[in-house]
């Protein structure tokens, strides 16, 4: 037997008790004729001591860090107690030991606060994953993991396997593709999700799927993704949207309950995609502070149902924001008392090409009820007043105002209203806020094919009162410049997405069951019959069999973990993840093959 016990687990209550501990050597500490030695693994650290004939045996073999030790000994009380750690009452009187395993001098400390800059730990993975500020977020990972899997349990979901090596099914993203040696010319597709899988399972009979499931996307790595990513995806059959929205919520719940100890009493906020576009800048707005945008301008017909206040800005001759197509105002509580420097570089902060605006306008809204504004050129006092009344403004506020092209300019407001709050600190990682984000666009115009892709999937079903827009119209875009007047444009989505602190954590919908609709779909993607049948013939023939209403929902686990542990990467809850130029550095891969491999594959390489 390696051990009797871990060195997480020895109190004084075993005092006279002999033990034998393996692990690994975190420290050596010499002093006069004994030395003592902190031996570490998963469950903690415990503390040897060696005695005057055994440190004899040490200083002839010395023990480095990160040997694996195997000691027995007595559990004695420390006259030096350490409250920091569990086991700090005792320490353990060694009577034998045994080095199991020398090691390589680390090229990094194996602590957590390490001298290891990112890359060296990514290539020496392995040693990164000994230090407890890591093992920590595997192990809230876990916790997640553990608590959807007892609470889909408990609500008779099964979880049941699809295959990785399948025909492409687009999502969206590029494939991973596998050559096939049996089937040569030919190619698997890594699964970008599992959702037709999980939509021939509902038409199987399985009403109630899940999965906590890998699935594979290339895409261009923006800043916290990986190519293969985790999710918790989740199908139901005989279900409408409510129906989903009460299971999900009450998944969410349920992990907030037992991974962090929050009972999340409140119903969860829902807003539709255009209240949160109109009034956050995004489709997933961080609820945890107010600070709503004004809208000046009404931009195209993309807010069916919205009423600008243009008429405060209208009338000065003011250019920039007479030419713009979007006017966007955000009162930012208590810092009217900005310095010139101070609002000088929250100008440059917008103008920097990530956000891309060309300047910013502000409006201090003086405790003492005046008001100043860097357009005091072409808005009297009262004029700013109105605007900053508008905008929600109280005495002490600052007023941000961006103005330019729709997109760009909600996107670059939302932006710089995180930003705010966050140097406010009104964003904090131990609150939560959750809010279903509902009625989607069924489609987003794609400027570049001048034609129209499934915002979500294609296999989203449109709001059943907007069926006969789809099907009574031509989803040819004659006037790519009016896009907007096309029907399709202000079509919804049974779709929904779960947001938490700002961040997409789940999406899905209510999908489409039925042979016909999803062929005029498809069609409306500008898939012709033959494309239809060679992609999807086996989603279709299926709908011919009794497919039942159904709907689901996937969340991202890497994400839902990363915002848990309080972290902004999704990096440090996966154990082996890929850098953002989507390389393993400790595998090195991706890598070359061998030459021998290319011919039993039959594939030449063409490298431009
Ligand atoms: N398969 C979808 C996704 O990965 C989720 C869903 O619709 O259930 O985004």
């Amino acid at each position: 037997m390696y051990r009797t016990h871990t060195c997480g687990e020895l109190r004084l209550e075993q005092k006279g008790i002999n033990v034998t501990l393996a692990g690994w050597v975190q420290t050596v500490r010499k002093f006069g004729a004994i030395t003592f030695v902190d031996l570490r693994d998963r469950y903690g650290i415990t503390q040897l001591l060696f005695g005057e004939e055994l440190n004899k045996v040490l200083e002839e073999n010395p023990l480095g860090r990160e040997f694996v030790l195997q000691a027995t000994g007595t559990v004695s009380e420390r006259s030096n107690k350490n409250p920091n750690i569990p086991t700090g009452d005792i320490e353990i009187l060694i009577s034998s030991f045994q080095v199991l395993n020398k090691s390589a001098v680390p090229p990094f400390t194996i602590q957590d606060d390490t001298d290891g800059g990112d890359d060296l730990r990514m290539k020496y993975r392995f040693l990164d994953l000994r230090r407890n500020a890591v093992k920590k977020n595997l192990e809230l990972r876990y916790a997640v993991n553990r608590a959807a899997r007892n609470y889909l349990h408990q609500q008779q979901f099964m979880d049941i396997e699809t295959p990785f090596l399948i025909k492409s099914t687009p999502e969206g993203a590029r494939d991973f593709v596998v050559p096939s040696r049996m089937n040569p010319g030919q190619f698997y597709a890594l699964p970008q999700s599992p959702q037709t899988f999980k939509q021939l399972l509902m038409v199987s009979g399985y009403d109630r799927y899940y999965q906590i499931v890998k699935c594979f996307r290339d895409e261009d790595l923006r800043a916290d993704r990986q190519p293969e990513f985790t999710q918790i995806d989740c199908e139901m059959a005989f279900v409408e949207q409510e129906d989903i929205l009460n299971m999900f919520e009450g998944l969410i719940k349920s992990i907030f309950k037992d991974v962090k100890g929050i009972d999340y009493a409140e119903a969860v906020q829902r807003m539709t995609w255009e209240d949160a576009m109109w009034h956050y800048g995004n489709d997933k707005p961080d609820i945890r502070f107010d600070m709503r945008l004004l809208n000046l301008k009404k931009p195209g017909t993309v807010y069916t149902d919205k009423t600008d206040s243009a008429v405060l800005i209208n009338g000065a001759d003011f250019k920039v924001f007479d030419e713009a197509e979007t006017v966007l105002a955000i009162a930012v509580p208590g810092c009217s008392e900005y310095s010139r420097k101070q609002t000088d570089e929250l100008t440059e902060w917008v103008k920097r090409p990530q956000i891309g605006m060309k300047g910013m306008v502000f409006i201090k809204c003086n405790p003492d009820g005046s008001y100043k504004s860097s357009v005091d050129k072409f808005y009297t006092e009262e004029k700013l007043k109105a605007i900053a009344d508008a905008a929600n403004a109280k005495a002490g506020d600052l007023v941000l105002i961006l103005a330019g092209a729709e997109e760009r300019t909600r996107k670059a407001i939302s932006e710089l209203r995180l930003e705010m709050a966050s140097r406010l600190g009104m964003r904090k990682d131990d609150e939560f806020k959750l809010l279903w984000v509902l009625d989607f666009p069924l489609f987003e115009y794609d400027e570049e094919g001048n034609r129209w892709v499934a915002r979500h999937h294609p296999f989203t079903s449109p709001k059943p009162s907007q069926i006969e827009t789809m099907i009574n119209n031509n989803p040819v875009i004659e006037n790519a410049a009016d896009y907007l007047n096309h029907p399709y444009a202000n079509i919804k989505a049974n779709a929904y997405d779960m947001v938490l602190n700002g961040n997409e954590i789940g999406g899905g919908s209510i999908r489409i069951y039925q042979r016909e609709l999803q062929e005029k779909m498809f069609a409306a993607l500008g898939m012709d019959k033959e494309e239809q049948l060679h992609k999807f013939g086996f989603l279709l023939g299926a709908f011919e069999y009794g497919a039942p209403p159904h709907g689901g929902i996937a969340f991202g686990f890497d994400r839902l973990c990363a915002i848990l542990g309080g972290s902004e990467s999704i990096r440090d809850f996966i154990a082996f993840p890929k850098n953002n130029a989507g390389r393993d550095v400790m595998l090195d891969a991706p890598a070359t093959i061998d030459q021998k491999q290319f011919t039993e594959l039959q594939i030449k390489l063409d490298l431009k």
